[in-house]
C-alpha cells in the first residue's frame, strides 16, 4: 500500500456504534464496569489508556511500520520517558548536531540521575564506533540533523549499536515517515515531535515513540507512560490523527517549494552557504539517495556576515513569520543561535527555514527583496 492510502486507512475507521465517519473524541477520564465488575472494552482510566489515544498510537505504528506506538504530551516527554527506562550507570551516544532539547535533558536531568553520554559527529563512523562502550544502551540519531541538515547513515550506525548490544533510536521528526522509514534501516525505536509535521498546523504539542518490536524495553516504556502520565489529551490526539491524513500531500508540496527556495538562495551573492538535502552540492548526497524518498521542507541558510546581518535580513521579511518550531503550513524562519542560547555551537549567521504551503514565487520574491541592498 502507498503511504497516502496507509495514512488514511490508519486514521479513518467509521465509528461502529453510530456510523460517524469522523471518529468521536473520547473525553472521559474513567470507564464503567458492568454488573459483574468487568470492563467491557478493557479501558479503565485515561492516564494508562484512552480510545482516542489508542487510535493515534495504532496509526503511528502503522505509518512507521512498527509493532507498537505510544503517544506523549510532547516530543520532550517522549525522549524523557525513553531515558527513564534506562538505569543509572548506563551510557547514551548522541549526535553532536541534534535538537538542543535532547542533550539538555541528558545534561540537566539524567546526568545528575546517573546516566552518562557522549556526543559525536555521526557522519564520522569511526568516531561513533569509538564512542560506544560496554555500558552503552542507546545510540540516538537525528537525521537530517538540526539545524545543519547533515545525514546519518542509519544502516551502519544501527549495526554498530547492535554489535555492542545497544538499541538505535532515530528522531524522525524532520523527515517524517513520508521521507524516511528508519525501521527499514534496522533502527529499533522511532521518536517524533508530533508538534511538527505530523499534526502540521502549529496548534498542538505532542510526541511519540514507535517500537519496531514489542520488546521488554517497549513494555517498560508503556508502564512508565501510564505511571508518570506525560500523555496527550484526547483532543490533542484527535488533532494529530487529523493532521496525519494530509501528511503526504503537505510534505510533497512543501518539498517542491523548499527545493525552489534552496536553489534560489544557493549561489545568491548575499548568501554564504545553503544546507539542504535536495542540493547537488550536499556532502551526503549518496546517503540521501539511499535513505530518503525526497529532501523535505527544512533548510538552513548562512547569510554573508554575522548575527547582526542575519537579524537585519530577518527584519525585512514580510511573508515568513519570525518564530521557532517547524512543520506547519505557514513558513517560519528563525535565528537558531538566539533560540539555543549562549552555549550554542550553531553559526551566528545561520537562519533556519521551515517552508510552508505558500506559493514558491511569493516566498522567493520575499527573500529576494530582503537580500537586496
Ligand atoms: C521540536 C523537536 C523536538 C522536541 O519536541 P517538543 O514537541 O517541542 O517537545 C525534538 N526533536 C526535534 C527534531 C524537534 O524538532
Amino acid at each position: 500500500m502507498h503511504f497516502d492510502t496507509l495514512a488514511l486507512r490508519a486514521t479513518h475507521q467509521p465509528d461502529p456504534t453510530t456510523g460517524a465517519v469522523v471518529p468521536p473524541i473520547y473525553l472521559s477520564t474513567t470507564f464503567a464496569r458492568n454488573e459483574t465488575n468487568e470492563l467491557p472494552a478493557g479501558y479503565t482510566y485515561t492516564r494508562p489508556n484512552n480510545p482516542t489515544r489508542e487510535a493515534l498510537e495504532k496509526a503511528l505504528a502503522a505509518l512507521e511500520g512498527g509493532a507498537v506506538g505510544m503517544a506523549f504530551s510532547s516530543g520532550q516527554a517522549a525522549a524523557m520517558t525513553l531515558f527513564q527506562a534506562l538505569s543509572p550507570g548506563d551510557h547514551v551516544v548522541l549526535s553532536a548536531d541534534a535538537y538542543y532539547g535532547t542533550p539538555a535533558l541528558l545534561e540537566q536531568v539524567f546526568h545528575p540521575w546517573g546516566l552518562t553520554y557522549t556526543r559525536v559527529d555521526m557522519r564520522n563512523l569511526d568516531a561513533v564506533q569509538q564512542a560506544i562502550h560496554g555500558n552503552t544502551r542507546v545510540v540516538w540519531c537525528e537525521t537530517p540533523s538540526n539545524p545543519m541538515l547533515s545525514i546519518t547513515d542509519l544502516l551502519t550506525v544501527s549495526r554498530l549499536a547492535h554489535e555492542a548490544g545497544a538499541i538505535c533510536v532515530c528522531d524522525n521528526t524532520w523527515a517524517t515517515p513520508v521521507l524516511q522509514r528508519p525501521f527499514d534501516f534496522n533502527c529499533d525505536v522511532v521518536m517524533h515531535s508530533t508538534t511538527k509535521y505530523l499534526s502540521g498546523h502549529s496548534d498542538v504539542l505532542g510526541g511519540a515513540l514507535i517500537f519496531k518490536r514489542d520488546t521488554e524495553f517497549a513494555q517498560r516504556i508503556r508502564l512508565l507512560q501510564g505511571l508518570s502520565g506525560a500523555v496527550p489529551s484526547p483532543f490533542d490526539c484527535w488533532l494529530v490523527s487529523r493532521g496525519i491524513k494530509t501528511l503526504g500531500v503537505r510534505i510533497r508540496a512543501q518539498t517542491v517549494t523548499a527545493q525552489a527556495v534552496a536553489e534560489f538562495l544557493n549561489g545568491h551573492y548575499g548568501v554564504e552557504k545553503v544546507h539542504y538535502p535536495g542540493l547537488l552540492n550536499h556532502p551526503d548526497r549518496a546517503l540521501i539517495q539511499q535513505q530518503m524518498n525526497a529532501p523535505g521542507a527544512m533548510l538552513s541558510v548562512q547569510i554573508n556576515g554575522g548575527a547582526a546581518e542575519a537579524i537585519r535580513f530577518l527584519g525585512k521579511l514580510k511573508l515568513f513569520t519570525r518564530a521557532t518550531s517547524l512543520g506547519g503550513v505557514e513558513s517560519l524562519i528563525e535565528h537558531r543561535a538566539s533560540v539555543e542560547g549562549p552555549t550554542s555551537a550553531t553559526p551566528q549567521n545561520l537562519l533556519r527555514l521551515s517552508i510552508g504551503l505558500e506559493h514558491a514565487d511569493d516566498l522567493i520574491a520575499d527573500l529576494a527583496q530582503a537580500l537586496a541592498d
